[in-house]
């Protein structure tokens, strides 16, 4: 068990709905939407955030990138646009504290961000 709880979600002991997995990364849906399409991808791996990748994890950031990107073509998004983010920290406004980009999509999208 961990108390992490993106690392339970990796670990498929927290129930979640998972749209894709592979032996890197994990995508599922956000428990609390924000937009129409809004999934998660995170590695299987803990990482606190993207403040603590390294050149090591080069490929495991491209890869959370790509499937982001081919969740949006999945998910009918890629057409129109939309977002991926990933908060960093307090003033980032993190609140789990394993590395997930937000995929948001579905609905126009302002800017500048809360
Ligand atoms: P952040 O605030 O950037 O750290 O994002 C954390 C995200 O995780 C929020 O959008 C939450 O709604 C989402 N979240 C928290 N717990 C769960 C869970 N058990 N399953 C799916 N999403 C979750
Ligand atoms: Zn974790």
């Amino acid at each position: 068990m961990t108390d992490c709880l993106f690392c339970g979600v990796a670990a498929r002991d927290v129930p979640a709905d998972v749209v894709f997995e592979d032996d890197l990364v994990l995508a599922f849906r956000d428990i609390n939407p924000q937009a129409p399409t809004h999934i998660l991808v995170i590695p299987r791996r803990h990482v606190g955030s993207a403040a603590e990748l390294t050149p090591a994890d080069d490929p495991l950031w491209a890869r959370l990138l790509h499937v982001a990107q081919q969740l949006a073509i999945a998910d009918g998004v890629a057409a129109d646009g939309y977002r991926v983010v990933t908060n960093i920290g307090r003033d980032g406004g993190q609140t789990v504290g394993h590395l997930h980009l937000h995929l948001l999509g579905g609905r126009h999208m302002t800017w500048p961000p809360g």
